[in-house]
């Protein structure tokens, strides 16, 4: 009997999170190969017309462009849907097209959107700018009391759009209240699941309907390429998302795919010990700065219920360093080892400071509406020895004054 190579769902369901995240997806050729192969290829052929018709038509399974189909990233689709509980994955050329994708496939004129207003920056700008171009009108709340998503509803909301923990407040939103009010309503709940991924949160056990993701953050986590994923039913990929993108074309390139399949292998390993490293440089810093909001720690306001959802709090967390922009500006320029960089998830220690950065754009009001202060910076732990990091941050925290 052939082995099998992580295509029957029914053997790969067993496996454990660990197991998906390196077997699920795996197609081999006929040479055998261990690693996942490389196809970079645009088209397909066919043995005679015949078959190109059958194969548009339908009446025979198989590629037919890669705007549509490709199998390296088939492989990253099904490892992905496998490691989410989903019962179907498409993979997208980045985040961002991964959350646009899944708003506008399912979304017209006159229908209305409840968001949470901690969101990433780009996410707030399809809630603030492109959807309202659209006659879509959203409403943006602080997802953090569930009467707040209850009392936006109106008789057109379609969707709930939130992430959780949020970027960069590391606000928690209660997943199973929400979902259960969005599924109760009969609205669509998407999730941004970036900052946990599904080793340390799976939102479709806990109601969730649609999950997006940039797999640019920890799922290649080496700070390669852009990716993005949608994850949800076989009847929602199939019927609403796929001639959207199809049509569209925010297609995953082969090589990304496989950087991302490569990168999936070690997830699991790299956000335990990158949630574990956080953990440490966090009690340090507690003892140092004003303020730091990292849900694994029982300082922050909503651990309870971030420890109830998720297995660990992940590698991203901010801090307060008192003062303003300057202090910031300053603390961000003595740091020795970890880089000023508005990147995340990646095995490299990253710092960055919103309010002048990555929540630029969302304008002063808004910035302070949800905690991005001036003197708050954020920090995305990678995976040196947390001692080398820890000696880091205290030469640049003396370094003004603290
Ligand atoms: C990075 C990020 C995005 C956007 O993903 P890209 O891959 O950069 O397009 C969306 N949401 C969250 C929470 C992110 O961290």
């Amino acid at each position: 009997m052939k082995r099998d190579t992580g295509q029957n769902r029914d053997v790969t369901k067993n496996w454990r999170p660990a197991t998906k995240a390196i077997r699920s997806g795996t197609r081999r050729t006929e040479f055998g190969e261990t690693s996942e192969a490389l196809f970079m290829t645009s088209g397909y052929t066919y043995d005679c017309a015949q078959d190109a018709a059958a194969r548009f038509n339908g009446e025979q399974t198989g590629m037919t462009y890669s705007r549509l189909q490709n199998p390296t990233v088939q492989m990253l689709e099904e490892r992905i849907a496998m490691m989410e509980g989903a019962e179907a994955c498409r993979a997208m050329a980045s985040g961002m097209a991964a959350m646009t994708a899944s708003l506008l496939c399912q979304l017209e004129a006159g229908d209305h959107v409840v968001a949470s207003r901690a969101l990433f920056g780009s996410c707030r700008w399809l809630t603030d700018s492109l959807l309202p171009k659209f006659g879509i009108e959203t409403t943006v709340i602080d997802g953090r009391e569930l009467d707040n998503w209850e009392r936006a509803i109106t008789p057109k909301t379609k969707v709930f759009f939130f992430e959780t923990p949020a970027n960069p407040t590391m606000d928690i939103i209660d997943l199973r209240a929400v979902c259960e009010l969005a599924r109760a309503k009969g609205i669509t709940s998407i999730v941004d699941n970036a900052f946990a991924t599904s080793v340390l949160q799976r939102p479709l056990e806990f109601g969730a309907d649609v999950i997006a993701y940039s797999a640019t953050k920890m799922m290649d986590g080496q700070g390669r390429v852009m990716a993005g994923a949608v994850c949800g039913s076989e009847e929602f990929i199939e019927t609403t998302l796929l001639s959207f993108t199809r049509n569209t074309g925010p297609t995953l390139s082969a090589f990304n795919a496989w950087v991302v399949l490569k990168g999936l292998e070690t997830l699991d390993l790299r956000i335990r010990k990158q949630s574990e490293s956080a953990l440490e440089i966090g009690r340090f810093l507690e003892q140092r700065v004003e303020k730091i909001l990292l849900p694994g720690l029982p300082s922050h306001p909503q651990h309870d219920l971030a420890m109830s959802q998720m297995e660990a709090a992940g590698p991203i967390f901010s801090l307060y360093v008192g003062g303003g922009r300057k202090e910031a500006h300053a603390f961000l320029n003595a740091l020795k080892v970890i880089d000023i960089s508005n990147n995340i998830g990646d095995t490299r220690s990253l710092m960055c400071h919103p309010s002048s950065t990555t929540h630029h754009g969302l304008g002063e009001e808004s910035r302070l509406e949800i905690g991005i202060s001036e003197d708050m910076l954020r920090i995305s732990v990678g995976l040196e020895d947390p001692a080398d990091l820890i000696e880091d941050l205290d030469q640049a925290l003396s370094s003004i004054g603290l």
